[in-house]
This record gives structure tokens, sequence and C-alpha cells, in this order.
């Protein structure tokens, strides 16, 4: 007997009904979906014409039975569910039995397909939805689904379609999507006979990434290993159940600062998903650590219990609901943002990189390009989508780096962010451990012997692991910070008392947000009183700020309590002045230090918690690794 059965109505009414098929990429997401649900370790795709011309997909599955073959372009017809209880424990990527016929109701689709039990396969053809014909076929055990022209009979869609490259970016955004949640597959992408992505099974994760994205990006990621938490969840007021939340992945270390959320891949129980609470974990755990309006790299794989995330809840199965949100919200960021306080990943100076010999370097081109190209809005639409302020008042959050105080030398300074230098490629076979193993963390700045300052603004330091240029002023920075937070929790932030209070005189909008934050600056170290109508007396201030910048930090703190933190929570507020009383207290550019004094620094900049980045973002220390110096010498 075959396997799929019609859906009654009661359960057909219960799905997130709505159109699947949007553009080829929605057609290669339902394919790819279905493979995998049929068991296929082999997934092979072809497309010309950006997706429009042809879409084949071939896979080593299950296969249908012939009637099987029939009844999957009938709507709700599925062998996936079968019952509403079904509904709330989903195993598979797909249950709604639609994707089929509404594919096939707007394309010319051949189905073939063959089990392991029966000795022929089966070919069935249709054309805007109707069977043309249904015979015998010869084909080892899988499925191969061709769908050609597609909107062919909907020529309103058609017209809605992008340019060819961006359809066929879309749909290798997707394939390489699936294949980082499947290790252990092959998958393969041909677009006009060009060879795209082909990725042969690996052991791990790791693997993966490095087939896909290429090794350069892998240096910058940290492994967040597998991480594991039972969460005990309510069920009512008496009892809670324990559930287990499984988080793997990689992140990127600070340095990596993306523009845009396109590099952040989310699998919940291995469907790729987007979900604004699990972007927001993302960001909260960087908070601090990049600057609010950039984003890292992310490649996520949480894994759950089925009962405690609904995926019925959107047509394109693309958005998730979790029971315990805030909870699984909380696990993930203090998961990532753990990882990175252990790891305390060490930017690099830019060095020569020559390619990899072997690497798949054209693909990983392509990648990059795809970085910057927009999700399958069908697929993943965070571009399109308004952020729900009322829920996530951070993604409002869009405070401008404030920027960089002017260096008085006129000569360039690299960054982490200036383009590479054109090193020549070293020749031969590289020796290896010819020099020390390097620990490509911030660990190493406790070890490590200031040389000097260049420009009386970078600390220039030597460490087993290579050359260091710390940024005196940002060091400084993320160190203050850390103790304003530290002090403030602690209940008292150093202040020193005004000789004389300074008056200040405040607009209406001022007045209001100190009235609101007046608490708060009292435990930062503030001393302040009513003067009259708009103006206050300052008396006393946290410890470090020179009187010249006592009246800015004050105005500053007031603005931002007035302006993006409004509706965030009192301890972003918290965090906010620390980082603003950090940076006028801070050490800064174009300052002389003593070498007792650099040491100080670098020490007490390894004893912080995140020595990566200052508050705002960017980037303390970079490594010149000793590695990278031997090859641009030429002497590995
Ligand atoms: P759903 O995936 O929601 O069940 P679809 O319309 O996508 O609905 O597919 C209908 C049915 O066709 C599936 O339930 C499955 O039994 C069968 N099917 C589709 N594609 C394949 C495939 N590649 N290999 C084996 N069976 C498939
Ligand atoms: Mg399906």
């Amino acid at each position: 007997m075959g396997r799929i059965r019609i859906l009654s109505d009661i359960v057909a009414n219960k799905i997130a009904a709505g159109e699947v098929v949007e553009r080829p990429a929605s057609v290669v997401k339902e394919l790819l979906e279905n493979s995998l649900d049929a068991g296929a370790t082999e997934l092979r795709l072809e497309a010309e014409a950006g997706g429009r011309r042809l879409i084949r997909l071939a896979d080593n599955g299950c296969g249908m039975m012939r009637d099987d073959a029939l009844l999957a372009f009938e709507r709700h017809a599925t062998s996936k569910l079968s019952d509403v209880k079904d509904l709330v424990s989903i195993a598979t990527l797909g249950f709604r039995g639609e994707a089929l016929p509404s594919i096939a109701s707007v394309s010319r689709l051949v189905l073939e397909t063959k089990t392991s039990e029966e000795q022929v396969g089966t070919l069935v053809e249709l054309a805007g939805g109707k069977i043309l014909k249904c015979e015998d076929a010869v084909l080892s055990r899988g499925t191969v689904i061709t769908v050609r022209d597609l909107f062919y009979n909907v020529p309103a869609r058609k017209k809605f379609l992008r340019s060819e490259q961006t359809e066929i970016a879309h749909i290798a955004s997707l394939i390489t999507h699936y294949s980082l949640a499947h290790p252990g597959k092959t998958f393969s992408l041909r677009h006009n006979h060009a060879e795209l992505l082909s990725v042969t099974p690996v052991a791990t994760l790791r693997e993966r990434v490095f087939q896909v994205f290429g090794g350069q990006i892998l240096e910058d990621l940290i492994d967040l290993g597998d991480q594991a938490r039972d969460l005990k969840l309510p069920i009512d007021d008496k009892e809670s159940i324990e559930r287990r939340f499984r988080l793997r992945g990689f992140v990127s270390g600070p340095q990596v600062q993306k523009l845009n959320r396109n590099s952040i891949y989310l699998f919940v129980n291995r469907r790729l998903i987007r979900d604004r609470l699990l972007l927001h974990a993302i960001s909260s755990a960087y908070h601090n650590l990049i600057p609010p309006a950039c984003y890292p790299f992310a490649l996520l794989f949480l894994d759950c219990d089925a009962e405690e995330v609904d995926v019925n809840v959107h047509p394109s199965k693309t958005e998730v609901r979790f029971h315990h949100g805030s909870l699984v919200h909380d696990f993930v960021r203090d998961a990532i943002r753990q990882t990175l306080m252990d790891q305390r990943p060490a930017s690099r100076i830019p060095a020569a990189t020559p390619p990899q010999p072997g690497a798949a370097l054209p693909y990983s081109e392509f990648t990059q390009r795809m970085e910057n190209m927009q999700f399958a809005s069908a697929v993943i639409d965070y571009a399109e989508t308004p952020p729900d302020t009322a829920v996530l008042p951070e993604f409002q959050l869009r405070r401008p780096l404030s920027p960089a105080p002017r260096l008085d030398f006129s000569e360039t300074v690299a960054t982490a962010s200036a383009p590479r230098l054109a090193i020549p490629e070293t020749h031969g076979p590289l020796a290896e451990g010819s020099f020390a193993p390097e620990p490509e963390t911030l660990e190493a700045l406790k070890d490590l012997r200031p040389l000097g300052q260049l420009h009386d603004s970078f600390i220039i330091a030597a460490g087993r692991d290579g050359l260091w240029i710390i940024d005196q002023h940002v060091a400084h920075e993320r160190i203050l910070f850390e103790q304003v937070l530290a002090a403030r929790s602690n209940g008292g932030v150093a202040s020193q008392r005004l000789l004389v209070p300074a008056v200040v005189g405040l607009t209406a909008a001022q007045q209001l947000e100190y009235a609101r934050i007046a608490d708060e600056l009292h435990s930062l170290g503030f001393e302040t009183e009513p003067f009259g109508n708009r103006t206050i007396a300052l008396k006393a201030a946290p410890a470090g700020i020179g009187p010249a910048d006592l009246e800015k930090v004050l105005f500053e703190i007031l603005e931002i309590s007035e302006s993006e933190l409004r509706r965030a929570s009192l301890d972003d507020l918290r965090r906010a002045m620390a980082a603003s009383i950090a940076c006028r207290a801070a050490i800064k550019i174009n300052m002389r230090l003593e070498p007792a004094k650099m040491d100080w620094l670098l020490r007490s900049l390894a004893a912080t918690s995140c020595p990566m980045s200052c508050p705002h973002g960017r980037p303390i220390a970079l490594r010149y690794a000793t590695r990278d110096i031997l090859k641009s010498f030429h002497r590995i």
C-alpha cells in the first residue's frame, strides 16, 4: 500500500496555508526539503536561466510507488502526517502536502521516481497542474523532478521575476544553507552547465564550512562546540519539565563586522529559518563587542524537542515559534557570549594570504559575492521585514559609531579593514614546525613586552606569537568600562569632587531626561543638584574625567537616554552610560606613555573579560603573527 494520504479537511484547514511558489528559489526550497525528507544522501540540482527555464533536482531518496507518485499532486496529500496531533511535533521539513501540486500548477513538471521495492519506476508528466501522462520509467532508486517554464501560464508572476543573476544567487544561497546543515551528504549545483557548488560528504561541520566558504573565513570563526542545557520549563503553576536544548555551530570574532544579517545562518532542528528572537539573542551576545549597526557571521544549529517549537506559523515554513521563547533566547545569547569571552579571539593584521592550493577559489568568490546580495525574499526576507519594535527594541538602536579621534600625523595607518597588502606568494612547501605554535587568542596579552609607541598613540609590543599593535585609547576605554560597571554593581564608582561646582544649563528635553535618570547618574559617580529652572549644579563626577570633558559627558549621557535607548532596558542604558564615561576618562591618543604605564595598560587589558573590542565595537589589539612575518620575509 502506498504511504501518501490525503489530509482530512480538519487537518488541512489548520495548516498555515498560503502560496508557496513565489520564485524559482521557492521551488528549489520545496524540492530540496522533499529530498531530505525522503532520506536522500545525494542531491544534485541543475538550473537554467536563473531557474525560469529549468530546475531539476535528482536525489537518491526512498522514491515513490506508482500510486503515490500520482497522489502526490493532489492538494494536501502527504506521507508525513495524518492527524491533528502530529502537527504539534513535526519532525520532517515538509508536512502540508501542498508543494508539489502548487509547483505543478504553474509549470511543466516531470516526475521520475522509483522505490527499491518496485522493479520499474514511474514517470508522471504534468502541465499547468493537469496530468498528461503516466508511464513506466527506467531509473535507479530515487526521484528526479524536472520543472520547466516556471509561471508559463501565470504571466503576471513572470513579470515580477528579477534578473537571472539574482534568481540564481537565491537558489545558490539556499542549497548552500542546506549543505551546511547536512555535512554528511553530497550536494551539487550547476547553472547553465557551469558548476557553482559541489561538496562531497565530510565528517564534520568544520570541514563543510571549509568546503563552502574556504579557509579564510574559517580562520575568523570560533567553534561553539556542542553546548547543551537542560532548561526547566514551567507547565503550570506547580509543575515543570526539563527539556534539553542543544546549540552547535560557528560564530565570528568581533573583528568581523557585517553591515547586514545575510551572514547569519539559523537552523532549528535542521530547518532553515529566520527568527527574530534568535537574531536578537545573537545581537545581544555581541552587545558592546561590535558596533550596534553591525552583525557577525553566525552559523547556528539549535536542536530541541519538536514539541518545543511550532513550525506551522508561516506558509513557507521559514518562521518558528518557541513555546518558551525567552528561555531559549537567553540560552543562545549566553552560550555565544560565554564562548567569545572564553576564547578571546585576536584580530589579525591583514597579512599576505596566498591562495591555498586545491581550495575551490572560484566558488568561495562566488559565495562572497552572494553574501553581499539579499537573501531569497521568499525564503529569508530579513531586509523587507520591519522590525517589531515593541518586542525587540534593540533593532532600533542604530547608534552611529562615534567618529574615531583624528590622529595628527599624515601617514596612513593600517587598520583591520585596510586593503590587503600584496605580498608575493611563498615558493615551495611550507616548513611547518619551524617556530613556536601560536596561541591565536588574546590570552597572549598578559605576556606581552611593550617596545614603545607608534605616534604616541599605539603601543607596539612583542609576544611569543608575533608583534602586536594596541590602540591605547580604546584599550583603556575597555578597562574603564568594565571597572565602572563592576564598581556600579558593588555600590560605588569612584568619584571626584569639584572645587567649584559646575553649573550646567539644560534644554527642556534634557531637563526631563535628567529627572528620569538622576538616580542612575548618582550611582555612576555623578553628584548633581537641581539649581533653579533648567539648570543643574554638578558637584562631583566619576574620577578620571577632566574638567573640560565634564559637561560633554553629561550631555552625551542625557542624549543617550533621550534618543535611541528610550525603549531599551535599564541595563542597556547603564552600559551606554558607562561606555560614555569610559571614553571620556580614557587615555587619549597622541599621548606619550612611560614604559611602566604601557605595561600596566597591557596587563589590565588582559584582565578584562573582553579585551577584543572597545564598548563601541572597535578592535583594540591587532596581531601580526610570527607565521605571517616569516612568510612575508620568505623564510617559510
Ligand atoms: P509535503 O512535503 O508537505 O508532504 P509535498 O507536496 O512537498 O508535500 O510532497 C507530497 C508527498 O510526495 C510527500 O509527502 C512525499 O511522500 C512525496 N515526495 C515528494 N518529493 C519526494 C521525493 N523527492 N522523494 C520521495 N517522496 C517524495
Ligand atoms: Mg514538501
